[in-house]
């Protein structure tokens, strides 16, 4: 009997341990295709150009067939699974009046699936690809543009994120999102993003993926590891108050964008180890845009998925050559394993935090000339626990972490308030995880 009971607990114990991943986690990473990806960027660069301001009424060439083939994929998918996503047109129309970069009046129409939550329908976690693409000039809507990696890698990515994400039910929200006007001033993604304030969405987060496929840079350098986070510091729309604040209590590289970078940074290094996430410090590459922006702009956390290394030969050029340099963003270029490994990063994320209870919304923080620090936050629906997290003020990550259990309050014995940045996560049945809230009250 003893032995028994021996070898009982022994199990137990090993079913606590590696309840810290998911084999669910697993199943989806080997589920995303490399074949099925290639097959899409293919039909997408068949579509000769995708500017945004090309032919809508042609069943082969230009946006408007690019748009309603996109749309038929997605509701492919939803036929699939007994009609699991919403798939519908938002638009806007934009005017060639006050708009430097828009050659005529025009629809600009995305295409949106949306795969509802079963416990949290109204918070939703958004991954999205652009539609559109642009040669040389960005005004010029005839020639050939194929796009290929600006930016039909993405868009390839998001469908096959929903035929991956679509064999399962989740708590919150997935939103598959095609955007377009992207080249001309962002407008898919601005529009999208009041749509979805004025629908009072809960917004998680939107992971926009621009250029997921090129592995070999302008500087030579080869690598099909490493990508690239980029989040804003803190929130656009923040108030003068938060603002000044921020001075006394910090927060400076805690913004819920930046928690959004760690989470996405955190998940690829467990499930993923072979991956290299760059978190980088900053809203997007150097004075260039992406369609996050938008959404960042009016409050809600967003981070931009992309290659490590760029080449500038094959991006937002006519097909040409020149002094035997070869230009034009064309397939050849596009690795799809690459473009595999990176959509994998988005429906991993996704379906983290979409099986996620929330984040608690206030999280109070004291012990100012005290010996520990300690903390108070509101208790969250769907939660089994909490989590608290902490770093030294010099780490990008966070480091230390302690599950604390079903409480809404908690000292940490001996860890001093000054020298350490902290956090607090949710945890739900399965083990998953809400991004880290920094604090947002003193305890006095
Ligand atoms: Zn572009």
């Amino acid at each position: 009997m003893k032995k028994i009971y021996l070898v009982i607990s022994f199990l137990t114990f090993t079913l606590i341990t590696t309840a810290q991943t998911s084999q669910k986690i697993y199943d989806i990473i080997d589920a995303v295709s490399a074949e099925r990806i290639e097959k899409d960027i293919q039909k997408l660069v068949d579509f000769g150009t995708r500017n945004t301001f090309s032919d809508t009424i042609s069943e082969t060439r230009g946006i408007g067939a690019a748009r309603r083939w996109i749309k038929s994929e997605f509701e492919a998918i939803s036929s699939d699974c007994k009609n699991c996503l919403d798939v519908t047109y938002q638009k806007d129309f934009v005017t060639k009046e006050g708009n430097k970069r828009v050659p005529h009046d025009a629809w600009i129409v995305n295409v949106v699936a949306i795969q509802k939550g079963t416990k949290y329908p109204n918070r939703y976690i958004i991954m999205s690809g652009d539609i559109d693409s642009r040669g040389s000039d960005t005004m010029e809507f005839t020639k050939d543009a194929p796009g290929a990696n600006d930016n039909a890698s993405g868009m390839a990515g998001t469908i096959e994120a929903a035929r991956v994400l679509s064999k399962y039910k989740f708590e919150n929200s997935i939103v598959y999102v095609g955007l377009s006007g992207e080249e001309q001033g962002l407008f898919g993604g601005s529009g999208l993003a009041k749509y979805a304030k004025a629908q009072g969405w809960d917004i998680i987060g939107i992971l926009n993926n621009d250029m997921i496929g090129n592995i070999k840079g302008v500087d030579g350098v080869i690598d099909n590891r490493t990508f690239r986070i980029f989040s804003e510091p803190v929130p656009a729309n923040e108030t003068e108050r938060e603002r000044t604040l921020r001075r006394f209590y910090g927060g400076e590289v805690d913004g819920i964008s930046r928690q959004l970078a760690r989470y996405v940074h955190k998940t690829v290094k467990t499930y993923m180890p072979e991956m290299n996430p760059m978190m980088v410090y900053r809203l997007d590459r150097f004075g260039r845009g992406g369609h996050h922006r938008p959404f960042n702009d009016l409050g809600f956390a967003g981070i931009r998925i992309m290659e490590a290394h760029e080449n500038y030969v094959q991006q937002h050029q006519d097909i040409r050559e020149e002094n035997g340099i070869k230009y034009g963003d064309v397939i050849e270029h596009v690795n799809f394993e690459y473009a595999k490994k990176l959509t994998t990063v988005n429906a991993i994320n996704m379906a983290n935090l979409a099986w996620a209870p929330p984040a608690p919304k206030t999280v109070a923080i004291g012990g100012i000339v005290e010996p520990s620090v300690k903390f108070k936050w509101d208790k969250v629906e769907g939660a089994i626990g909490y989590k608290i997290y902490w770093r030294d003020t010099t780490s990008p990550t966070w480091d230390n972490s302690r599950y604390v259990g079903d409480v809404s309050e908690f000292m940490l014995d001996g860890i001093v308030i000054d020298n350490y940045f902290f956090g607090i996560a949710s945890v739900g049945k399965d083990g998953f995880e809400s991004p880290v809230v920094f604090p947002n009250k003193i305890i006095r």
